[in-house]
């Protein structure tokens, strides 16, 4: 966890304004959360801060690619990513605010901010449910030989040994 260090932009310092700041995301990024759904990706995150006297105002930006593998052929693929994400860092709870996925509350002695949580979720919330080469890979269809291979093994599957005997019976009602 220790390479997830360098996800974290101390602000205490900085002065009132905007300040940016660049990260890079790669497979070591990934390691470190167990559970991610992305292995393998190479991406930037542009990260504008907007100092404010009791809030920071965070805009993410959000570009590169993402290894998916494919529900239909199995290959694995590059997915583009490009997009934009803002989130609220205050610091003084008022009795109406609510920590939520746009607003983090931390408290007045906390110096720096941890974004290595929010890069990890707002990269794996577009993991598509169902992945398919066409749809979310750029200029490339489906292997058409892996196709065919996971056709056949769906099939000898079927005409293997260990048929349900519903369908053997079929087949020999069919066999003759
Ligand atoms: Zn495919």
């Amino acid at each position: 966890m220790k390479y997830l260090r360098e996800y974290r932009i101390p602000f205490s310092g900085l002065a009132a304004g905007e300040h940016d700041f660049k990260f890079e995301i790669d497979d070591k990024f990934f390691d470190c959360f167990e559970h991610s759904l992305v292995k393998k990706g190479k991406l930037t995150a542009s990260v504008q801060l907007h100092k404010q006297e009791n809030m920071l105002i965070v805009h993410f930006d959000i570009k590169g690619s993402i290894q998916l593998t494919c529900d239909v052929c199995l290959s694995a693929f590059e997915s583009p990513l490009d997009f934009q994400e803002r989130v609220i860092v205050k610091f003084v709870q008022e009795e109406w605010d609510e920590e939520t996925e746009e607003v983090i509350i931390l408290s007045k002695t906390d110096y720096e901010l941890d974004i290595s949580t929010l890069l990890y979720e707002y990269i794996n919330v577009r993991v598509p449910y169902y992945a398919k080469c066409e749809e979310q890979g750029i200029g490339i269809t489906c292997d058409p030989e892996m196709i065919a291979r996971i056709s056949n093994i769906e099939q000898s599957s079927v005409e293997g040994e260990n048929i349900d005997p519903r369908w053997a019976t079929l087949k020999n009602i069919r066999n003759n």
